[in-house]
């Protein structure tokens, strides 16, 4: 049995591992992917504090580093659920179960979908969810980016550097974004802005996108175009169904917890972009991890 079992490898995972390691207690960390999270796919972090400019990938490989220096366990396998009992908590994974005396669930978020018939079988075939991993395929061609948040932003002005040309498809007449990010795309000549607009129709051939239908809310009116690639940051989901009913969620299904972490379960935590709340950033999920892990320290002390 380990002190402190971490679900999730992003950086509030990680973050969270280290200080409960650094401050003496065993961890194991418990990573389905690679560790990182989804920063590893950004190419330049601008607003980390004190590392301007670090390319994601980079910077998880040193916070995994970093983890694993003070004495972090990772294994990779995949929690499929979880108990508690007398001792603490067991956790049913793909390659047999770990226990824990505290758990740190860090589970991150996924990628949410647009819903159109076929858009699941064109993944990877011209519909992508991360324009770092596959943009360099639509290399010089013409791709559309539908969403309006950071993701979307930074998306578009990524591959308005690679590709002939970027429309990036907005349902409202505004960003969520930051405007510092949307100033930058309205000055870029091979980026167009289809605001109050919406995908409606994904157009294949031979398995392949070839086009897309785009709806201006406003006149209804709809055009087809022709993309050789659409890439889709409408946002996140939690990854969290198999800790329904084991702690409190909100309607959402994030996991309700506040500023210190403490989930409506003694000894389980919830750190990053899984939890509730308003900025969810890589500063916030490493503050989330200090709490957490510090927090899951000061619960073992306390048994
Ligand atoms: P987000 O901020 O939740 O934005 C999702 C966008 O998708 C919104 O503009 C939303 O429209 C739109 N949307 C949602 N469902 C849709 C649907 N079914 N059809 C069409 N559009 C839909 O998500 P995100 O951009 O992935 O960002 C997630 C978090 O990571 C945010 O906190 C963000 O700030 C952070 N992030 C930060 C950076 C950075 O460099 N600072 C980079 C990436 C992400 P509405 O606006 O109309 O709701």
């Amino acid at each position: 049995m380990t002190d402190i079992l971490v679900i999730g490898g992003g950086t509030a995972g990680l973050t969270a591992a280290l200080y409960a390691s650094r401050a003496g207690k065993s961890v194991t960390l418990l990573e389905k992917e690679s560790t990182g999270g989804q920063i590893v796919f950004s190419p330049r972090v601008e607003n980390y504090p004190g590392l301007p400019g670090v390319s994601g990938a980079d910077y998880a490989a040193a916070l995994t580093e970093q983890a694993e220096s003070f004495g972090v366990t990772i294994e990779y396998a995949e929690a499929l659920g979880v108990e508690a009992d007398e001792t603490g908590f067991r956790v049913r994974c793909d390659d047999g179960e770990r226990t824990a005396r505290a758990l740190i669930l860090a589970a991150g978020t996924s990628h949410r979908r647009l819903g159109l018939p076929g858009e699941e079988d064109l993944v990877g075939c011209g519909v992508s969810y991360c324009a770092v991993c596959d943009g360099a395929f639509c290399a010089g061609g013409e791709v559309a980016v539908v969403g309006g948040g950071n993701t979307a932003l930074t998306d578009a002005l990524f591959l308005a550097g690679i590709c002939k040309k970027v429309t990036l498809i907005h349902r409202r007449d505004s960003f969520r974004g930051e405007e510092s990010l949307a100033a930058r795309l309205r000055r870029l000549p091979n980026v167009e802005l289809r605001l109050r607009s919406a995908v409606t129709e994904l157009r294949p051939a031979d398995g392949t996108l070839t086009g897309i239908a785009v709806r201006n809310l406003d006149s209804q009116a709809e055009e087809v175009l022709p993309v050789d690639g659409l890439f889709v940051a409408v946002g996140q989901l939690p990854q969290t169904e198999i800790y329904r009913g084991f702690v409190d969620t909100d309607e959402a299904g994030y996991l309700i917890a506040g500023e210190d972490c403490r989930s409506s379960r003694p000894g389980v935590f919830i750190a990053g972009d899984c939890r509730t709340k308003a900025v969810r950033q890589l500063t916030t999920a490493a503050g989330d991890g200090a709490a957490a892990g510090l927090g899951a320290c000061r619960y073992i002390d306390s048994l």
